[in-house]
């Protein structure tokens, strides 16, 4: 029983409603691998220990009241862009160092209405800007296979959590690739839903027509949960859907005969490692094996623009969202000066490099004069690059690709070199871009690291991606990996 942090949410869950052990010793083995991992990983910004034990006791109370659901009792890492009422919410930021939000986002609300239990707030690149965790002011976060390595970002700290066992299962965030790629490099499954599926209430802004909350868990049937726990209509957010989410879970357990997948070529060219590409190609046999028809021939031209439409976009989108911080509403205040001399000192003081260098890019393409030829422009890509999957998906069920180019690389080596950085997401942004849900799970190891693999499926259509996804995991046996960290 001592260590119960190795467990996944849904075993775990079991084990609460049988009374094997109460969430209270679930919590504290939990408490007790941060404190034993956490100066070599680094994944939390804040930790919550005490009120961590407090809801443990409240779960335990509602297993005794029965009115517990699937995530009574489950200790979860929670990505610190997500608002926690009387917790501080810093997105990685300097800006945000000493900001203790007088309200809940949405996401947090549901999680505390369903009697989970908040271990700290996770690691993560300044307002989820990266793809490593090292673009975090509270300092880089870990690769628990590999200390000396990434663990991909910007929801880095979820991630590592999850696989370190500092947590049971996260929430983290998808502008681009946010979830997949660090779930990814890490070795745990990351689901990105349909844009719209999770409300944005709360949520502190980088690319609000891009930004989603999903869960990361050490399966695909954890995620499942955590999406019914998450997923459905807000009206505080304008963007969510109003259509009732669907019972994920329901999708789960069911055969996978027939269903029509395709490899689409853009995604396994040049720039792809061997290693990674050999295990999703072995994992796209196995899909054969199990009686899906899996299409290696599509082709989908538009795939090479997403990154330039994603990197005009997302930054024009952050250069406005990021105007809020002016260092007189709240968080960083520099002051002393004029009115604009305080604003700069405060802005200049309170972002990091690689947030001004988005700042200026934004800025620079909403500018009068550049508008029409950069966002614009984009805009009309992006609808473009929308219309190739909708016409993909006529035909198929899910599209399944790497989830990123290579397994985790050396902390420091794209620090200095930005382009290098984004071309780690790749293979995630088109369907950022196209608001498509998608799955990374692991495929294996090269290596010895752990490989991704992405199921990117149509609009609302995260019941076929996430059964294809736990059809796969269960036929690679390799479900609740956990890494080898001592
Ligand atoms: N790495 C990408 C970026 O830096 C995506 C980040 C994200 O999804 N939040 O913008």
């Amino acid at each position: 029983m001592s260590e119960l942090w190795r467990l996944s949410a849904h075993a775990a869950g079991e084990g609460l409603r049988a009374r094997e052990f109460t969430a209270v010793e679930l919590t504290e083995s939990v408490l007790a691998r941060v404190e034993a991992v956490e100066p070599r990983v680094n994944a939390y910004i804040t930790r919550m220990d005490g009120i961590a034990l407090e809801q443990a006791r409240e779960a335990d109370a509602r297993f005794a009241a029965g009115t517990a659901t699937p995530l009574t009792g489950i200790p979860f890492a929670v990505k610190d862009l997500i608002v926690t009422k009387g917790v501080r919410t810093t997105a990685g930021s300097r800006m945000l160092e000493n900001f203790i939000p007088p309200y809940d986002s949405h996401v947090a609300a549901q999680l505390k209405r369903a009697g989970a239990v908040m271990v700290g707030k996770a690691n993560m690149d300044e307002f989820a800007m990266g793809s490593s965790t090292e673009h975090s002011a509270f300092g880089p976060t870990a690769n628990p296979w590999d200390t000396g390595r990434v663990p991909g970002g910007s929801s880095g700290g979820s991630a590592a959590a999850v696989a370190a066992g500092e947590c049971l299962a996260a929430l983290g965030s998808d502008t681009g690739g946010s979830i997949r790629q660090p779930a990814a490099l890490c070795g745990v499954v990351g689901l990105d839903p349909t844009y719209g599926r999770v409300s944005r209430y709360g949520i502190v802004a980088f690319g609000s027509s891009l930004d989603q909350v999903g869960p990361i868990g050490r399966d695909v049937e954890d995620v499942a949960a955590i999406l019914d726990g998450i997923g459905g209509h807000d009206p505080r957010d304008s963007t969510s859907d109003p259509a009732p989410s669907p019972d994920m879970r329901h999708y789960l357990g069911r055969d996978v005969r027939g269903m029509r997948l395709a490899a689409p070529r853009e995604y396994f060219g040049d720039g792809i490692e061997p290693g990674v590409r050999a295990r999703v190609e072995e994992a796209l046999a196995r899909l054969e094996r199990l009686g899906c028809e899996v299409d290696t021939d599509l082709s989908l031209p538009m795939t090479e623009h997403a990154l330039a439409v994603y990197y005009l976009i997302a930054p024009s989108e952050a250069s406005s969202n990021l105007a809020r911080y002016d260092g007189v509403k709240y968080g960083l205040s520099a002051r002393g000066g004029s009115m604009w001399e305080n604003m700069e000192r405060t802005r200049a003081a309170g972002f990091g490099e690689e947030v001004k260098r988005r700042i200026m890019l934004g800025a620079y393409a909403l500018s009068a004069g550049y508008y029409d030829q950069f966002y614009l422009k984009a805009q009309r890509v992006r609808t473009l690059i929308a219309r190739e999957f909708r016409d993909a998906f006529a035909r198929y069920d899910a599209l399944v690709t790497p989830t990123a180019p290579t397994v985790a690389f050396p902390r420091g080596a794209k620090l200095d070199d930005p382009y290098a950085m984004y071309l780690n997401d790749a293979l995630t942004l088109p369907a950022s871009v196209a608001g498509l849900p998608a799955l990374s799970l692991p495929c294996g190891l090269s290596e010895g690291l752990p490989v991704g693999l992405q199921i990117i499926g149509d609009v609302g259509a995260e019941g076929a991606i996430l059964r294809i996804g736990h059809a796969l995991e269960r036929d690679l046996g390799q479900a609740n990996r956990l890494a080898p960290l001592p």
